[in-house]
């Protein structure tokens, strides 16, 4: 399978040099040529398989001709071994049509685990049978970099740097990433928000010296292979829940737009998707589009859901090229305009493509800590505070016929925000055995000003290369 730059100037790769690459070189995101479509018996043929198997059979659809059946089976297998429930991701269900898809049962709490175990060894996997090595170079707002962490420390050809906005993540986030150790590990704390790393991991892209220099690499939700390995549990839920059969609707609390638009592409693969619920807390660009055709910037505000205090969401530009008929052209000028503008000029058309099918919904602070209250009320469900947004955001838009499931996306361990849920339940949710000594972990980091040059410098010297000399 060939992937395309949504912005049209980049030449077309394959699986592996879109896993390689991250963003294109014309500043776009890769997306498969072609989506790749299941007939309903195909589908129906996947049902009832364990997780790493449907996973490693859905990615062979992307990988194909750079990574046989067998190695991704072997990758699968062993990337989802260390998971704590051996559903891997188990459905919950909270009322009679509303289920909580779990996908916090991995090494750092949160969903973003899901996908990242994957993408260690399959950069382990290519590198290796290529003789290379890479520097991965990451932006988080709490949950990715520790995910890329865990799922990169102490392999041999990865060195990785996570940036991370200095007091704007949780402390169990901040420790996830700063009590590894490893030698191939660094972590930066920038004086900034979570779009201020994220602008800076674009310009060392966008230095294309520093680029080659260091072999970067991103794991950010901006990497195709990422929202790829994020495809299988959309349609593992829905194959539980009936489907081909039976349609379903998913609700996601949403930051970049990767985790929704995984549960977009299973649609496109042929699943019964009746429609797509974007939760949001007050940092509102994407319900402010849906309901408006308003994408506009604001500023970040802090939220008791840092893993969405985001304002440009990355991977809108995958939705938008689609939106636009697949015109790269319009969408590189839109993404122009957009970024020059504060403003993104979506044709009307568009707009009303989107919201035939997604449906947008924001919540405050006050509003994410009742619904936390009423579930564990109504349905002893102790959820954090995104999965929260999720569950507010199904009942209001839920669709009218009840025999439509809606399955919401439960992204994070609810002890990975004890404070939330403390104060919206009395109840403090501990944290699994296997990190039950995080608190007393010694931490690692540094701390910049949010300057190119500086942190160019920082990556520079936390590489083994360079250290070695
Ligand atoms: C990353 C994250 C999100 C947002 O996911 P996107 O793919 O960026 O939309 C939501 N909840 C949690 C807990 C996360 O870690």
């Amino acid at each position: 399978m060939r992937y395309l730059s949504t912005r049209g100037q980049a030449a077309p790769r394959d699986f592996e040099g879109v896993l390689l690459a991250g963003l294109a070189e014309d500043g776009g995101l890769f997306l498969p040529e072609s989506w790749p479509s299941l007939s309903p018996a195909e589908w129906r043929a996947l049902r009832g398989l364990p997780y790493p198997e449907l996973a490693a059979r859905l990615m062979h659809l992307f990988a194909g001709e750079t990574l046989p059946l067998g190695t991704l089976r072997g990758m699968t297998g062993a990337a989802y071994a260390g998971f704590g429930h051996p559903a891997i991701a188990p459905l919950v269900q909270l009322d009679h049509r509303t289920f909580a898809l779990e996908l916090f049962h991995g090494p750092t709490l949160a969903f973003k685990d899901m996908a990242m175990q994957l993408l260690g060894r399959l950069f382990d996997h290519v590198l290796a049978r290529r003789g290379e090595r890479i520097t991965i170079v990451g932006a988080t707002s709490g949950d990715t970099g520790s995910a890329a962490i865990e799922a990169c420390r102490d392999r041999a050809a990865i060195d990785i740097v996570i940036l991370h906005p200095e007091g704007r993540t949780s402390e169990v986030q901040r420790r996830q990433m700063t009590t590894v150790l490893s030698d191939n590990v660094a972590n930066l704390a920038v004086q900034g928000s979570f779009d201020d790393c994220q602008d800076l991991v674009k310009a060392m892209f966008g230095d294309a010296p520093f680029r080659e220099e260091m072999r970067l690499a991103a794991v950010n939700s901006i990497n195709w292979a990422r929202v790829a390995a994020q495809i299988p549990y959309y349609a593992y839920a829905a194959l539980a829940l009936g489907a081909p059969e039976r349609p379903v609707a998913f609700s996601v609390p949403t930051g970049n737009f990767g985790n929704v638009l995984a549960a977009w592409a299973v649609r496109e693969m042929g699943l019964p998707v009746e429609r797509l619920i974007v939760g949001s807390n007050r940092n509102d660009i994407l319900t402010r589009f849906l309901a408006a055709n308003d994408m506009s910037v604001k500023g970040v505000e802090p939220s008791l859901s840092p893993s969405m205090d985001i304002q440009v969401s990355s991977n809108f530009e995958r939705l938008l090229f689609e939106l636009l008929g697949r015109d790269a052209a319009a969408t590189a000028e839109t993404m122009r305009r957009f970024r020059a503008e504060g403003r993104m000029p979506v044709p009307d058309a568009a707009w009303k493509r989107a919201t035939g099918l997604f449906h947008g919904f924001a919540l405050s602070d006050e509003g994410t800590l009742a619904e936390i209250r009423r579930l564990q009320e109504v349905a002893g469900y102790l959820a954090d505070p995104h999965t929260a947004i999720g569950t507010a955001a199904a009942r209001t838009h839920a669709p009218e016929d009840p025999g439509i499931p809606v399955v919401v996306a439960a992204t994070a361990h609810p002890a990975k925000f004890p404070d939330a849920v403390e104060r919206a339940t009395g109840m403090r949710p501990p944290l699994p055995p296997r990190l039950a000594d995080l608190y007393e972990r010694e931490e690692r980091y540094s701390v910049l000003r949010a300057d190119l040059a500086p942190v160019e410098d920082f990556v520079r010297a936390h590489t083994r290369r360079n250290r070695a000399g």
